[in-house]
């Protein structure tokens, strides 16, 4: 292998502060992890996936389901986070045309199959707009 780049990555397994549901669309990305850090939630593991909560709550196949709890599971295995945070995001294209009282449902939904799921986990809200994130709930 050629080396390309360097940087120094911390080395140290982690503690994480919270495991982080959200959709892949990268204009919320400045905006959620100053969000996070306000949130006290500054090392996080990130299951960033198009559509975000819409795979726990109206999965467009159940093994989409599986697939982000057996991630969230992976995360409560290896970095022991104690919270995790759903964000959905005004405009997203798992949702078009569709009403955000509807986008806002399945980020409760997605919460309460989490809950379920893993009950240590404390499940929280968020909805991520052009000027700022909200809380769903
Ligand atoms: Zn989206």
């Amino acid at each position: 292998m050629d080396k390309l780049f360097h940087f120094d990555c911390p080395q140290e397994v982690y503690t994480a502060d919270a495991c982080v549901i959200s959709c892949f669309d990268a204009r919320f990305d400045v905006a959620v992890r100053k969000f996070l850090k306000r949130c006290g939630v500054f090392l996080y593991d990130h299951v960033k996936i198009p559509g975000g909560a819409k795979s726990l709550a109206a999965p467009e196949c159940e093994t989409d389901r599986d697939f982000v709890l057996r991630m969230v599971r992976t995360s409560i295995r290896l970095h022991r986070p104690r919270r995790a945070l759903i964000l959905a995001h005004q405009e997203c294209g798992a949702y078009e045309g569709i009403a955000l009282e509807v986008v806002t449902a399945d980020v409760l939904r997605a919460a309460e199959c989490l809950r379920a799921q893993e009950p240590s986990l404390a499940v929280e809200c968020y909805f991520a707009d052009f000027d700022g994130v909200y809380r769903i709930g």
